[in-house]
């Protein structure tokens, strides 16, 4: 059986793509890369290493402080979140300019020395960022790249490209994933419990009810909060 990597960020769309390729390559195939770029919100690194350690599957943290030195996002530095309907731009500035492609390369090129010929990313364009570099036509694109950059059969997996959140929170659900699930990390304000407000959580929450399917994270706060009273 090949061996696969799967980019974990430590959100609900990696770790859901985490247990998809359990399913599909074997526990024993599987390891995953979370790329420590200098977000804001370190919690998302720990949420990535709770999840692997939830899966039991190899965890691997790769520093790229490029981005942070780039700045000019709300995901790197301290600007408010904006969306695109409140600015003059097409994009809201959580887009990391090149992110997506340079992780993809780096983990090729980790997956390269590893004999791994699988990559595994949970980038979906039916997001509502519209990200350009989370379409498929780009990820094709780079997977041909890659191919040729590299001289390796390197095949980049999306299952989720064009699911909706509530269909991925269903495929979630069968692969067993919700366990690590109430560990995810997704609200734009870095916020433990989530702030339940930012587009970020409110397109979770909105997935969950749409799957209806009680999200794990939110009912692990709300455990929390009721047997230790403030
Ligand atoms: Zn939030």
């Amino acid at each position: 059986m090949s061996k696969a990597l799967v980019v974990l960020s430590g959100g609900q769309d990696s770790t859901t793509c985490l247990y998809w390729a359990i399913k599909e390559f074997g526990h024993e195939n599987v390891s995953s890369l979370t790329f420590d770029y200098g977000q804001r919100h370190r919690v998302e690194i720990t949420a990535a290493k709770k999840v692997a350690e939830i899966a039991a599957i190899g965890h691997a943290i790769l520093p790229i402080d490029t981005f942070k030195v780039l700045g000019g996002n709300a995901l790197v530095d301290d600007r408010p979140v904006v969306d695109s309907s409140e600015q003059d731009t097409q994009l809201p500035n959580t887009f990391v300019p090149g992110r997506n492609l340079v992780f993809l390369t780096f983990a090729a090129a980790y997956a390269y020395q590893r004999n791994i010929e699988h990559l595994i990313t949970g980038v979906a364009q039916t997001d509502y960022s519209g990200y350009p570099d989370c379409r498929e036509n780009t990820l094709s694109s780079l997977e041909q790249t890659l191919r040729l950059g590299m001289e390796y059969t390197v095949t980049i997996h999306t299952p989720l490209m064009n699911l909706s959140k509530a269909d991925t929170v269903t495929m979630a659900n069968k692969l067993g994933a919700m366990d690590a699930m109430a560990y995810t990390h997704t609200c734009y304000n870095g916020a433990q419990p989530p702030c339940g407000h930012c587009q970020a959580c409110q397109l979770r929450a909105k997935g969950f009810a749409e799957a209806q399917c009680a999200d794990p994270l939110v009912e692990r706060f709300a455990f929390f909060s009721h047997n230790h009273p403030e």
